[in-house]
């Protein structure tokens, strides 16, 4: 008895210990502290002040694709006209079904393909927000300071059409979702023009008008003209990845940049459930929708099966280092504890949405 005892003992401590040398050998890239100063923040920047021109500017896109408002969308082409001239005098500039807007700046090297930078015009409709917009009192391109004002709605501190410039911070909607990128592409290649380095490669940034609903206007018809140019890219950068806030990557006690490699598939599925008519004094057993509630709940039930891909391994070895060390002991040791380390995952939305995958794109799984 007392063997065995100690037979199950040693074999406990040298499972500690294995686990325990996994964790310190793991590649965890190491973060150099330096890098998280923090932000700085210029409020009367002038690219702060181009980009935050381009909030004010209402260009929604809604459900009825083709109905929605193009006056604002020849507002911002000609906003972005007037704001970098330098880009317009020195780029191949192409109007794609009117509102799609392509910019060629030529490299030196012709033999290398070109690479693409999107983004796209269009935002998404703000609600009810707009109501009580006070956009007017909000914005000021000169130096002084900005007026704090009250909040206009219970979703929004400033107005969705605001381009606020207050708390360290730049207020829209479409900030992120891609007027920021937008007006970054459109910086950056008017401080290339203006520094007059030309790279190798040609540069493209593509912009359409209807993501938010299909882009089958924007996007799509910008690739048929690339297509029929015969244009071929080196690579492609589309939307992807912010910087998150602090807090927001569960275990990391510093903001963490993001890039987005991949994207998830999605499916809509519209389902038809037929039920009797009746009285609302005799209803049926089973009514229509109780039987769709019934498909609501298994669909709900029935997720993606948890798993770890390749990514989000990389993903780990990126940003694990700065985990604490209970995490790092899931992450380092997950031929015995990726049960444990998925349970804590699927734990938050977000993370949740990381691991859910089908596993048929998943060449790990399928091995
Ligand atoms: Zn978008």
């Amino acid at each position: 008895m007392k063997k065995l005892l100690f037979i199950i003992l040693s074999l406990f401590i040298i499972l500690i210990i294995i686990i325990l040398i996994k964790t310190f050998t793991y590649p965890f890239k190491k973060i150099n502290s330096a890098t998280s100063q923090g932000w700085k923040f210029v409020k009367n920047d002038s690219a702060v002040q181009r980009f935050s021109g381009g909030l004010k500017i209402p260009t929604v896109s809604s459900g009825e694709l083709g109905k929605f408002d193009y006056s604002t969308f020849d507002t911002i082409k000609e906003y972005l006209k007037t704001s970098y001239p330098l880009i317009y005098e020195n780029t191949e500039f192409t109007e794609v079904n009117k509102y799609g807007l392509v910019f060629k700046l030529k490299g030196s090297n012709p033999s290398l393909d070109p690479i693409l930078f999107l983004s796209h015009t269009d935002v998404v409709p703000p609600g009810d927000a707009d109501i009580k917009d006070k956009s007017e009192n909000i914005f000021r391109p000169d130096d002084k300071p900005m007026t704090p004002v009250s909040k206009v709605s219970e979703d929004w501190d400033f107005g969705p059409f605001s381009g606020a410039v207050a708390n360290g911070r730049i207020y829209g909607r479409g900030a992120i979702d891609m007027k920021g990128m937008l007006f970054s592409l459109m910086e950056s290649m008017n401080n290339l023009i203006k520094n007059k380095h030309i790279p190798q490669r040609d540069i493209y940034l593509a912009f359409g008008f209807d993501e938010e609903v299909g882009g089958q206007q924007g996007a799509a018809k910008i690739a048929e003209y690339f297509k029929s140019k015969n244009i071929n890219f080196d690579a492609v950068y589309d939307e992807g990845g912010l910087i998150l806030e602090k807090g927001s990557v569960a275990g990391i006690d510093s903001d963490v940049a993001v890039i987005g490699c991949a994207e998830k598939g999605f499916l809509s599925v519209k389902i038809k459930v037929k039920g009797l008519g009746g009285h609302a004094s005799m209803p049926p057993m089973e009514s229509a929708i109780g039987k769709a509630a019934v498909i609501m709940q298994r669909l709900e039930h029935d997720q993606m099966k948890p798993m770890i891909t390749p990514l989000i391994n990389q993903f780990f070895t990126n940003i694990g280092g700065s985990m604490s060390f209970v995490n790092r002991m899931g992450i380092s040791n997950q031929w015995l504890l990726k049960p444990v380390l998925l349970s804590q995952l699927t734990k938050n939305n977000s993370t949740n949405a990381l691991v859910r995958n089908d596993n048929r794109f998943n060449d790990d799984e399928r091995k």
